[in-house]
């Protein structure tokens, strides 16, 4: 019995001018399609073996060499990215000077480094992507900010800190040993270098390993071929902003179409005389709005804009009510739709609390409402109606990292553009010519693989070197039942080691760089706070760890993670279908209450000033 102000769940779900059961049905059918016994072993790593020339640095000149570094340091950074500059240039500002950051590329930037492939741009608005914009005072060009732009800040932090100076680039780091009686860790690497820190931080990024499709024929093709992060431009000619001459008489064939592929195909769609894009699953394409930066721009005119915009944009992604929304792009409108009645509205017109079911259900029809926006965007804007069909994604809007751009469906516009979709299936195999799908062979010039990295689900797996901690622990063996640390970012066993990155127990945050600079700052304080009390040594207890670790483990929120990515359409977010626990998700085993809570978490830990779970030497 209902009194006249109380509401039923279908009352709060409005009139539905579609049937759920249907979409639901409709989304396992496409999910079953692409669900394939081989997982992650599908791709071939292009780490080492016969692939390694595909990983190959295009960007540096052959024949580098230098004499091996024998010495000290306090403070060694693995990775050159936004992680490893944010760690400098917080600790920096902490008043740490002797700093070194190893890194294999030729220069700073990380993804930004690799990644110059026409249309390279950031994907998340610029104003709270790049870090340090107010230290810097700095003000990104565009509202989305291309590649070479983010290439020069990074140099521009790098500069600006000083971390140049003892910066090793070119450098490989092939094992991490901690010295006991020395108090220290060694560092060696591919150079010969034996170099000793008083802190080890490791900074190295969670998708720098290119993958290929390990499908037959693959080392076949006679053709021009390479992955998307080593493009080519001595073969397209140009440069990330266009001008792909050397495309005019070609046949070119991207593999995949996730991220990457969104932002490519737009530039080579221009250049090229035909292009072939090979599809598994369609992404989610929403609106991006891409603009210059008016010169009078007011938002950054007050002290602690940059951070409170940041925050803003955070809040409004996690559901937290926010009274503006600064950034107001795709992010904020679609998240907005999938929660659209805030929690205590809820209770109000059911007169109740609703039940967890009752939550999920509302949560499904707003995802609904919110794809069927998707799906409709695709057909307003592709003519060939068979093309735009292809392109609709079916699956709910996270299960995929969602995609936002002005050009890209309109390029299957162009009288050159072919959509090859593989429903569901993937590219099959390469002849000597060109690539197979089904029955039919399509010949190209060149292949340019858009198909994604070797997903990091611990550090362990990607780094290619081992770090030895106290006793001889190492950290493969430590972490064999799962990642265990403090906070996502030191773990016992191994003193005076710090992790950053969206490693597991931290949290999965759509803009990582927010996450890369909270966890710069804590850093910072630890170390700070070490030195002031004059321990050389810092290492969390084990009954700190068992107790944060406690905390992932027996949240239900982490459980019910696991169960809407097994409902997800396959890919590196869920181990491409097998996920069945959380410490099998790309963004799973995290931080329970999400990315704001986990930031204030932090602040108060240090607020607290006794640096809880750690034992100082
Ligand atoms: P992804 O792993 O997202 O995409 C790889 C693509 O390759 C998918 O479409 C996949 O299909 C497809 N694929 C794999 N095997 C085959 C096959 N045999 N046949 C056909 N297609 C195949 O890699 P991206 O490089 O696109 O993106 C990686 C991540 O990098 C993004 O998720 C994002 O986090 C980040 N990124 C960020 C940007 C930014 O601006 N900040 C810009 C670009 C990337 P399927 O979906 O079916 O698996």
């Amino acid at each position: 019995m209902h009194t006249a102000t109380q509401q039923t769940i279908d009352d709060l779900v409005g009139p539905l001018d579609f049937d759920p059961r249907d979409l639901l049905r409709k989304y396992e059918h496409e999910r079953d399609k692409r669900i394939q016994t081989k997982g992650n072993t599908q791709y071939v790593p292009t780490v080492e073996g016969k692939f390694k020339d595909y990983a190959r640095d295009p960007w540096v000149d052959p024949g580098f060499t230098r004499a091996p570094i024998v010495d000290h340091t306090e403070v060694i950074v693995a990775g050159g990215g936004f992680g490893g500059l944010l760690v400098g240039a917080r600790l920096r500002e902490a008043g740490f000077r002797d700093i070194r950051i190893v890194e294999e590329a030729g220069d700073f930037g990380g993804t930004w480094y690799w990644n110059r492939y026409p249309g390279a741009m950031c994907d998340i608005e610029a104003h709270i992507y790049l870090p340090l914009l107010e230290e810097l005072n700095y003000a990104p060009r565009h509202r989305y900010a291309y590649a070479p732009e983010m290439l020069e800040h990074s140099q521009r932090i790098g500069k600006h800190y000083g971390l140049f100076d003892k910066a090793c680039f070119q450098t490989v780091i092939t094992a991490v040993s901690w010295i006991e009686e020395q108090g220290r860790w060694l560092v060696e690497t591919d150079r010969g270098d034996r170099m000793t820190a008083t802190y080890f931080v490791l900074s190295c990024g969670r998708q720098s390993l290119p993958k290929l499709p390990g499908i037959p024929g693959i080392d076949e093709f006679q053709g021009h071929a390479f992955h998307s992060s080593r493009w080519d431009y001595a073969y397209t000619g140009g440069d990330s902003g266009g001008d792909l001459i050397g495309l005019g008489d070609k046949t070119v064939a991207v593999v995949g179409t996730g991220a990457t592929s969104v932002q490519i195909v737009p530039e080579v769609a221009k250049w090229a005389k035909r292009l072939l894009v090979f599809q598994r699953t369609p992404s989610t394409i929403g609106v991006r709005g891409q603009r210059e930066t008016p010169p009078d721009w007011a938002d950054m005119s007050k002290p602690g804009w940059h951070k409170a915009r940041r925050e803003n944009f955070q809040r409004l992604i996690s559901n937290i009510q926010q009274d503006i929304d600064y950034v107001h792009d795709g992010w904020t409108e679609i998240s907005g739709m999938l929660t659209p009645i805030p929690r205590k509205e809820i209770v109000a017109r059911l007169g109740r609390k609703p039940t967890r079911e009752e939550i999920a259900y509302l949560n499904e029809i707003a995802d609904y409402r919110a794809m069927n926006g998707i799906r409709a965007r695709v057909e307003a804007v592709v003519k060939d109606p068979a093309t735009a069909e292809a392109l609709k994604p079916w699956y709910r809007w996270l299960c995929k990292r969602p995609c936002f751009h002005d050009d890209y469906l309109e390029a299957f516009n162009r009288p050159g553009v072919e959509l090859v979709d593989t429903a569901g299936r993937g590219v099959e195999r390469l002849t000597t010519r060109g690539v197979v799908v089904g029955d039919r062979e399509y010949a190209a010039d060149c292949i340019v693989f858009a198909t994604g990295f070797e997903a990091g689900i611990t550090y362990t797996r990607l780094l290619g070197f081992e770090i030895t901690g106290r006793e001889g622990t190492r950290l493969g063996d430590h972490w064999r039942d799962g990642v265990r640390t403090l906070h996502g970012m030191t773990t016992d066993r191994f003193p005076n080691c710090l992790f950053v990155g969206g490693n597991q127990q931290t949290v999965a945050a759509v803009n990582a760089v927010h996450l890369l600079d909270e966890q710069a700052r804590h850093l910072a304080f630890v170390l700070r706070e070490a030195r002031k009390r004059g321990a050389s040594r810092i290492e969390p207890t084990t009954e700190a760890v068992d107790s944060y670790v406690d905390l992932i483990r027996s949240s239900p929120r982490n459980k019910a993670q696991v169960d809407f990515y097994a409902s997800c359409t396959p890919g590196y977010y869920n181990g491409e279908g097998k996920a069945r626990r959380g410490e099998d998700l790309f963004v799973g085993g995290r931080y329970p209450d999400g990315a704001m809570p986990f930031y204030d978490m932090l602040a108060a830990w240090r607020a607290s000033g006794n640096l809880e779970g750690f034992r100082l030497g």
